[in-house]
């Protein structure tokens, strides 16, 4: 089967002003992801995950090998490759609304329809007319995820989303986004340093290395959602993962 993303040797270098130094980054990479799935990439802090990332969704082209998706090759961002950062990028003078409306481009009434729908579906129902300062940081990385899925991205990139949450509001969203996933299936990679994140989403674990960072491990997470992280399979699999991680 054609696998929806795949990245092909990829390696990237960073070069300081006036070529001072080299700084290699991401160090010749290769992996694919079949459509559908849940991929989850694990590495330290610094290790080149953003930049992987960036390399992924087209916002920085990589210096040798190359990422294909369906087949093509991916070069620059599309519609196709939504981000969810860590940082969010949520309009701060838009309503909820105006903010999921942005992008599409039906008609008004048609954009607004689809919006609410979405906003419904992430659990902000009432809140449409609402803007950013009003609501709490889980709320916003709703915003976040609704503007993603609104355009109805085929994969769906998210580097550490929910990093800035505290834990309550965390496994909050982890929950609602594998529940956002049974209803609208979307390829997902995810880039984490939070090793339960990733066993409780994902169908397959990546362990990055130090910089730059190179594949030092994958394993298949197999079992069955809603998935339960006091189980000894999910201990097992996290011991292993903190030990490819040194810890
Ligand atoms: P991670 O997301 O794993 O924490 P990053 O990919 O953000 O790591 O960064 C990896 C390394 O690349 C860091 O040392 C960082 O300073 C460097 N770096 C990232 N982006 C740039 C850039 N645009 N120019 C120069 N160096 C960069
Ligand atoms: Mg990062």
């Amino acid at each position: 089967m054609l696998a929806k993303i795949a990245v092909k040797n990829v390696s990237k270098n960073f070069v300081s002003d006036k070529a001072v130094y080299v700084l290699p980054v991401v160090d010749d990479i290769s992996l694919e992801v079949e459509s559908g799935k849940f991929l989850a990439i694990i590495g330290p802090s610094g290790c080149g995950k953003s930049t992987l990332m960036k390399m992924l969704t087209g916002f920085e082209r990589p210096d040798t090998g190359h990422i294909v998706v369906d087949g093509k090759p991916h070069d620059r961002p599309d519609r196709n490759s939504i981000l969810i950062s860590q940082h969010g990028s949520v309009f701060p003078w838009m309503t909820v609304r105006r903010n999921l409306m942005f992008g599409l481009d039906h008609d008004d009434r048609k954009s607004a329809e689809l919006a609410d729908h979405y906003a419904e579906l992430v659990g902000l129902k009432g809140f449409e007319n609402a803007y950013p300062h009003e609501l709490s940081g889980g709320m916003l990385k709703r915003v976040e995820i609704a503007r993603a899925l609104v355009v109805k991205p085929e994969i769906l990139y998210m580097d550490e989303p929910f990093s800035a949450l505290d834990a309550l509001t965390n496994l909050k969203m982890r929950k609602e986004l594998l529940r956002i996933l049974d209803e609208e299936r979307h390829t997902v990679v995810l880039i984490t340093h939070d090793v339960e994140e990733a066993i409780h989403l994902a169908d397959r674990i990546i362990v990055l290395s130090k910089r730059p960072a190179r594949i030092q491990a994958s394993f298949d997470v197999s079992f069955q959602h809603p998935r339960k992280l006091s189980s000894p399979e999910a201990q097992k699999l996290k011991e292993s993962i903190l030990r490819e991680l040194g810890l």
